[in-house]
């Protein structure tokens, strides 16, 4: 079968739901080896801030963007053509704060239910992710080695995962999801149910720290994510409380720049944010109760807050009256402020979702992302999630699971890519209408949409 004839059978296919089809799965992941596809009449979005570039020609070979012109370029014999009519070429998306592997299940099913059952609803809902432009996602917490391989071998269709493995927290901690009655736990002993699933894992020591964030780099880790402070969604940590000490987080670090990378922490309150900085974290997940002294701090040490417009239904969704729904009112007055603080500081601030538990949720990404033009331009919101998203994870360094250049559209890149019907920097709110907008979705030089035919 040539190139075009695989094309034709994906065209047909049902792009919304479940997902692809099995049998779509073999034609797809799996391209000729010399595949080149031709973009013809783009304007390119360049995930960098320039303004839509005038109408251009793109040509990809193999899964690098070869060559960028205003003028024809002539395809080789076999390539795919794509006429893109004016549209826009942008790049792929990336979500910078996801969790692939809870997504679909319920908190009691992620912990308690079939793994599984919940690695397939993973691999489906990766699927999902890719067909919303998603190309790449930082996963901050979950089993999500096995997926990530099944999606990089072909597999599957899914997102590039920047895995962190197990979060690490300590007892009572924010990722702590065991009950009163798994108590005590002794140091050394058994593994409760969510360790053995590599969901979070218990440390409450500068060894056990090391420990846990050896074993997560052993397992393939980009990143270490870890909780320095209370949660919302777990049962036993308060908004108020820091949780690991500061030689602690500082073992954690060690043991991650060892390796090359570097520790995220999720933090909201200026002591757990400021004790992480001082142990050398690079990366503030959240932050949403910060001050002006700690975004001061966090703008002059050059260290990365990775925020999230998270949106109201998220809140809502906590059962009024429950530990958690008191939290999550805590803490959402903060998310406003802290975009205004991360501007006024002009602190290194990459974008994401942090979709726990729900389906219908993540399929309001696009909308998400969308949503921060209460603070920013179209256009600086979707440079947040392309180019400078990838900053963030060019910071896993020697573990950076995917070499080269992701987040923008120039020569020499990776090939994900987005071929939107519209201007998404005119009308952002494109991108929350995926399916309809969203032509052609490149992943790695390999084409997993194209309703235009080529
Ligand atoms: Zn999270």
């Amino acid at each position: 079968m040539n190139s075009m004839s695989r094309l034709m059978v994906f065209v047909v296919l049902p792009l919304a739901g479940v997902g692809l089809s099995s049998a779509a799965h073999g034609q797809v992941s799996q391209p000729p080896a010399a595949s080149s596809t031709l973009f013809q009449d783009v304007r390119i979005f360049d995930g960098k801030g320039s303004p839509l570039s005038a109408p251009s020609n793109v040509l990809v070979k193999g899964n690098i963007i070869e060559r960028i012109s205003a003028t024809p370029i002539t395809a080789e014999p076999g390539a795919v053509v794509i006429a893109g009519n004016g549209r826009t070429l942008m790049p792929g998306l990336i979500d910078a704060h996801w969790h692939a592997a809870l997504i679909r299940p319920n908190p009691a099913q992620a912990i308690g239910g079939d793994a599984g059952y919940n690695n397939i609803a993973a691999g489906v809902e990766a699927t999902d992710t890719l067909m919303r432009g998603f190309t790449t996602v930082r996963d901050v917490g979950g089993p999500v080695f096995g997926l990530k391989t099944a999606i990089d071998s072909g597999l599957i269709a899914g997102p590039r995962i920047y895995p962190a493995g197990a979060v690490i927290t300590v007892t009572s901690g924010h990722g702590d999801f065991r009950q009163l009655s798994d108590l005590p736990r002794t140091i050394g002993g058994m593994l409760s149910r969510m360790e053995q699933l590599g969901g979070s894992m218990v440390a409450d020591s500068p060894d056990e720290v090391r420990v846990r964030v050896r074993e997560q780099l052993m397992q393939g880790a980009s990143q270490i994510k870890l909780t320095a402070g209370g949660g919302v969604s777990s049962p036993f940590s308060p908004i108020d409380v820091s949780t690991f000490t500061e030689p602690e987080l500082r073992a954690a670090v060690e043991a991650a720049e060892n390796w090359g990378t570097y520790v995220a922490a999720h933090a909201f309150t200026p002591a757990a944010i400021q004790r992480a900085i001082a142990a050398g974290v690079k990366c503030i997940e959240h932050g949403f109760l910060m001050d002006e002294a700690t975004a001061k701090l966090i703008a002059e040490r050059g260290v990365w807050l990775s925020a999230q417009p998270l949106p109201e239904d998220l809140r809502l969704g906590f059962p009024a009256g429950s530990v958690q729904r008191a939290k999550a009112d805590e803490v959402w007055p903060g998310i406003a402020r802290t975009y205004e603080l991360a501007k006024k500081y002009k602190i290194k601030t990459a974008w994401g979702t942090d979709v726990l538990f729900s389906q219908a949720l993540a399929q309001q990404q696009g909308a998400i992302l969308a949503s921060l033009v209460r603070w920013y331009s179209p256009a600086e919101a979707l440079v947040m999630a392309t180019g400078t998203n990838a900053e963030l994870l060019a910071l896993s360094g020697k573990r950076n699971p995917y070499a080269g250049k992701l987040g923008v559209v120039e020569q020499g890149a990776l090939a994900d890519l987005l071929l939107v019907d519209g201007n998404p920097l005119e009308n952002i709110n494109l991108i929350a209408e995926p399916a309809k907008n969203f032509k052609v979705i490149m992943k790695d030089g390999k084409i997993y949409k194209n309703t235009l035919g080529g």
